[in-house]
């Protein structure tokens, strides 16, 4: 690929050779870059007046030189946020090393630049050619600190399409080599990588860790408005954890620590920054729309400077539940338009991104609510919903849960090897036993011995297998079976009914209010709700249903021989149960509502006569009928 790809520079080299002489170029030149490299983070402005100079004898300068020059030169363009430029004199840059007699680390560098200036302005497709392509060739130079650059911008555009399980291996890789380096940005930035794609896995308090690291990582190296990017993540991480008065203090350190730094270099800082102030103001506990609202304009003021189309959507989006909060409904609307004409140009990819889609359908159904247009508010819930559905099955299919379970059994692996490494060392010493003393009684002893760790070591991959099996079928919290196991289970009964036209049924059972005694009482409280409640329906599974997590607090049970009045039944007692079940000795009791499941019952009769007769149909129909037990004040059973 790289040979081919050099083959065609150096092809239309040759061409352009006849012209290009060979040019000392100007003196002092590549001394004055490392200064200005120095400048680019601190002072863009300083950084480009001394670039300039060199600028204006553009034509005196060497090839490399030049090529150089148009590198620094996006550097600026890109801290200030001016990606249209960056892209633009990238190529320009690139053209010119199409004159280079031998491949450069140049032209990495430049495909990074250009890409990342493609990344910001929405061209994802592109970025991603010009990272491979800048990967490949600092592979082939054996440049490590420009691999692992490479990798990590191919990290990025990993995660933020949804491919986490890829970002994870490369975002690895990159750490791995950054490791044997001392370059202190370089590991700044994987940490940092790190951060963000552990926060899309949901798992923030990991993700804080390495936000931790990469702010002292850039610290270390001097690199002051990334370390100040890394703060900025913290204090999002924050504002996902609803840790509102610590988000708060971290934009506030930031703001602080800015102080010093030229305005052009922080656009997104101090704009990701206000913004952060904004939502936070917005929802800590003694809200305060009107200073949320000062802050939103704060930020808006460094909007105009950036090009990033991102950024653009995040703003709106915030100004959208800002106006809200003041009842200025037609001007949210207004907000909302803008955010949807950029959907429309950027396609939401991941599912943070997705998920902030469909918020925003949710807020402008709850503004045509409040104008009375019901109509069009409840056709807006149904959209939601069924996004909100497929969104669902996507996060299920591509999962985190599987991302998860492949670092789990990464982990395993390693433990499998450390046993065999131990069957081995085992071996050896034995053989070296037999040769020193030869003695048979010894040599018995050891194959005795060789016989046991094998027995040994047979138990205990018997018992890795099985536990593996449980990890890979159960569900950890409840303990009964998660979504692939009930699913296959499902499947398995619902074929053997299907063929022996037996009758077959399905419950959907979702916890109402669910968020809310999580919001109140916490997590763990939740989770004690969670596990009573799979406790009191395991009472009313008979040996031959399946009884499984289908995810969050819905749960799923097939139950085959059971007509539609006696699933309706079972179903009713499982709802009573919990409704009267003694909840005392749990805070969550102490909720302004009661405890309670809803669930929806479809039955295989009803789908007797319809051609391509499905498991997904009668899922389906249960689904639906939990939403309308839900639509109907919820603490209910809807056949
Ligand atoms: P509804 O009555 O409409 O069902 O409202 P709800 O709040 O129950 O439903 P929603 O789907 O909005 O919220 C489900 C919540 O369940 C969101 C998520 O944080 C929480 N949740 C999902 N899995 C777990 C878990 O394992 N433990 C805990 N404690 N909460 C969980
Ligand atoms: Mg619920
Ligand atoms: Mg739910």
């Amino acid at each position: 690929m790289v040979t081919f790809f050099y083959a065609l520079i150096a092809a239309q080299a040759s061409v352009m050779a006849a012209v290009q002489n060979v040019e000392e170029g100007i003196e002092g030149f590549d001394e004055a870059v490392i200064n200005i490299e120095k400048l680019v983070d601190s002072n863009t402005p300083a950084a480009q007046l001394q670039l300039k100079k060199y600028g204006d004898h553009f034509n005196d300068l060497a090839l490399k030189q030049k090529i150089t020059y148009l590198d620094l030169l996006t550097d600026i363009y890109i801290t200030q946020g001016q990606f249209h430029l960056a892209k633009q004199l990238t190529t320009e840059g690139l053209s010119l090393t199409l004159n280079l007699s031998s491949p450069s680390l140049l032209i990495s560098e430049l495909l990074y630049n250009r890409g990342f200036a493609n990344e910001s302005i929405g061209e994802i497709e592109l970025a991603t050619k010009d990272y491979e392509s800048g990967l490949e060739l600092a592979k082939s130079l054996h440049d490590n600190v420009l691999t692992a650059r490479g990798l990590v911008n191919l990290g990025a555009i990993y995660y933020l399409t949804g491919r986490y399980e890829n970002s994870l291996i490369v975002l690895n890789d990159a750490y791995n080599i950054a490791k044997q380096t001392t370059d202190e940005k370089l590991k700044g930035s994987v940490n940092s990588e790190l951060g963000i794609l552990y926060a899309h896995l949901d798992r923030n308090k990991q993700a804080m860790v390495y936000y931790q690291q990469s702010y002292q990582h850039y610290k270390n190296a001097n690199k002051t408005v990334l370390s100040l990017n890394s703060l900025v993540n913290m204090g999002l991480n924050y504002l996902s954890e609803k840790q509102y008065d610590d988000a708060i203090q971290a934009f506030e350190t930031v703001i602080n620590e800015a102080r010093n730094i030229d305005e052009f270099a922080i656009n997104q800082i101090m704009y990701s920054t206000y913004s952060g102030l904004s939502r936070g103001n917005l929802k800590k506990k003694e809200a305060n729309p009107e200073a949320s609202y000062q802050y939103l304009l704060l930020s808006k003021q460094y909007l105009e400077n950036i090009e990033q189309y991102d950024t653009e959507r995040r703003y709106y989006i915030d100004e959208a539940f800002v106006l809200f909060e003041l009842e200025r409904f037609d001007e949210a609307l207004n907000s909302i338009a803008k955010v949807e004409n950029i959907f429309a140009l950027h396609a939401p990819l991941g599912h943070l991104r997705k998920q902030g889609h469909i918020n925003v359908i949710d807020l402008k159904s709850k503004i045509y609510f409040q104008q009375g247009h019901y109509q069009k508010a409840y056709e807006l819930q149904n959209h939601r919903l069924s996004l909100t559905r497929a969104l669902r099955d996507e996060r299920h299919t591509q999962s985190i849960a599987e991302v998860r379970l492949a670092l789990e059994a990464k982990e395993a692996d390693l433990q499998k090897k450390v046993l065999k490494n131990k069957q081995t060392l085992q071996e050896i010493t034995l053989l070296e036993a037999e040769e020193k003393q030869e003695q048979q009684k010894l040599y018995l002893l050891y194959i005795a011995v060789v016989a046991l760790v094998f027995a040994w070591l047979l138990v205990k991959l018997v018992q890795g297998q099985h536990k593996l099996y449980k990890a890979s079928s159960l569900d950890a919290l409840t303990g009964i079976a998660n979504r692939n196991e009930v699913m296959r289970k499902g499947k398995k009964l619902f074929y053997q009914a299907k063929m022996k036209k037996n009758n077959f049924s399905v419950l959907m059972i979702d916890i109402d209010y669910f968020k809310k005694i999580n919001e109140q009482f916490g997590h763990s409280e939740g989770d004690i709700v969670l596990k009573k409640v799979v406790e009191l329906g395991k009472e009313f599974m008979r040996k031959t249903d399946v009884f499984g997590r289908f995810g969050g607090e819905e749960f799923i049970a097939f139950l085959p021989h059971t007509s539609s009045e006696q699933a309706k039944m079972i179903a009713e007692r499982f709802r009573r149960s919990v409704e009267t079940n003694d909840w005392g000795n749990i805070k969550a009791s102490q909720a302004p509502f009661n405890i309670s499941i809803s669930i929806g019952v479809a039955n295989s009769v009803d789908f007797l006569n319809e051609e391509g007769f499905d498991l997904a149909m009668l899922i389906n129909k249960a689904d639906q009928l939990l939403f309308l037990a839900k639509a109907q004040g919820r603490n209910q059973v809807c056949t």
